[in-house]
């Protein structure tokens, strides 16, 4: 282990002089530096002052297998010793990239038979837009180029992606989104649902993409892309009657659909992919994160015969230098192997999600608590200042999840907030002693925010 470092001020101080973070105010780096993390082991992180922290995120929803499997690094070691490096371009292969292809193959749902590597989940996301369009331009349909997605998703942050995903605050930045790419309404009830019930408000919400296709014209759009829950959205868990209604749309009008699992993957909502929780049938998939459970960066698009049959007859003129990189591609083979025989996702749906879940909905007799929600391993709770209003808090307030997310800091728990919503995606293998510790951390933060707030 490595434990030799400089001190965490003077790291810190490096750390503002010179390395810009993602989605971080440089203010606020300057003014109170980075938490500083130095190792991790099943679910927990240590910072540079020793502090133990319980990590209900899985870092960025990706640690699925927990922290500190040495199977990984050997694999990653074997690897860089084999083969560190060579590309899939030009007609050649290597031994990890198409042994991880075939296993993605055999645990992906339906046809969705052919992967198409990339490093990261935008990039993969990059890849579903050129292919969709190119689809159709090959199906004799070229004017079929318009993707439609939801505000709030996301999808990743290259221009495409971030094009895609609907995020307003990064739209507003750099010239996004870029021309093709529509936007509807998201199925997030407590927020946007009014008088409605969750039912009815689910429906509405799928009809509007209805709607938009009808408003674009059927034989403009390419296809539908949406998260099965959205993750960087708030987890918002749509109501029961969203999904049945968009895939009736779907057929209706013969659009593709990209479900994006970047985050749903894996195990996250208690079966490998969301698209099994909620009986979806995509034309492709995105996957990244639990791939390999961050251990390496790696994402693809799994694409059905339907769609890879037709690509497959020109040359997708598309690609990456790091497109099934052995290693990243040796390491989520073992991580494949060990949460298939170790029963990680099995486990993770039939015992931990509903410990979780009873526990988590437990919160909501807490003063703060609104509503909670969870998908199997990905849960959020919507605080308010009025449970029966759903009311925001007033401006003069401030964020309360950011105070809330301070709190869970001080009090070593990592959870995040998304405006007041606060949101967990521990990785799978949190035993229930440690489901008890999270809860009674995000308790004592929620006391201590709502002393603040009064
Ligand atoms: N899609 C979804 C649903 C995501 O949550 C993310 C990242 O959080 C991405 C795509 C982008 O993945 P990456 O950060 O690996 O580019």
């Amino acid at each position: 282990m490595i434990e030799n470092h400089l001190p965490t001020a003077e790291l810190q101080r490096l750390d503002a002089a010179h390395h810009m973070h993602p989605f971080t105010h440089g203010d606020a780096l300057a003014e109170k530096g980075a938490r500083i993390i130095t190792k991790a082991d099943g679910v927990f992180l240590t910072d540079s002052e020793g502090n133990e922290i319980l990590d209900a995120m899985a870092g960025l929803w990706c640690v699925n297998i927990g922290y500190g499997r040495k199977e990984l690094a050997e694999a990653a070691y074997r690897q860089m010793l084999q083969l560190p490096y060579y590309n899939t371009f030009f007609q050649t292969s290597h031994v990890p990239a198409i042994e991880l292809a075939a296993r993605i193959a055999e645990l992906a749902p339906g046809d969705l038979n052919h992967v198409f590597f990339a490093g990261s989940g935008s990039e993969a996301n990059d890849t579903n837009l050129r292919m969709v369009r190119q689809y159709w331009a090959m199906m004799g349909q070229p004017d079929r180029q318009v993707v439609i997605s939801r505000w709030n998703g996301y999808h990743g942050s290259s221009v495409g992606s971030g094009s895609l995903g609907g995020m307003k605050f990064m739209h507003e930045q750099g010239g996004m989104p870029i021309p093709g790419i529509e936007h509807i309404d998201q199925p997030d009830w407590w927020s946007e649902g009014g008088d409605m019930t969750p039912e009815a408000f689910g429906i509405a919400r799928a009809r509007a993409l209805e709607e938009r296709i009808l408003e674009i014209g059927a034989d403009r759009v390419a296809a539908f892309i949406a998260e099965p829950v959205q993750g960087a959205g708030g987890v918002i868990v749509p109501p029961e009657t969203y999904w049945p209604e968009i895939k009736r749309i779907l057929a209706k009008y013969d659009i593709l659909f990209v479900a994006d699992e970047v985050i749903c993957g894996f195990g996250r909502t208690g079966n490998w992919f969301g698209s099994q929780t909620y009986d979806l049938v995509p034309d492709i998939m995105t996957i990244a994160k639990g791939l390999s459970s961050g251990y390496a960066p790696i994402g693809a698009s799994v694409v059905s015969d339907k769609v890879a049959g037709v690509i497959g007859k020109g040359e997708f003129a598309h690609g990456y230098t790091y497109s099934g990189h052995p290693v990243a591609a040796a390491v989520a083979l073992e991580n494949l192997r060990i949460l298939d025989e170790e029963g990680i996702v099995e486990r993770a749906g039939s015992v931990t999600a509903p410990y979780l879940g009873a526990k988590w909905n437990s919160l909501t007799d807490h003063p703060l608590v609104g509503e909670a929600r969870i998908c199997g391993l990905m849960g959020s709770i919507a605080l308010t200042p009025d449970k029966a209003r759903r009311a925001p808090f007033a401006a003069d307030k401030g964020t309360v999840g950011l105070i809330c997310r301070e709190r869970c800091f001080a009090n070593n728990l990592v959870m995040r907030h998304v405006g007041d919503r606060m949101i967990i995606s521990p990785p799978l293998t949190i035993s229930e002693a440690e489901i008890d510790l999270l809860i009674e951390r995000a308790r004592l933060s929620l006391d201590e925010a709502l002393d603040i707030v009064n």
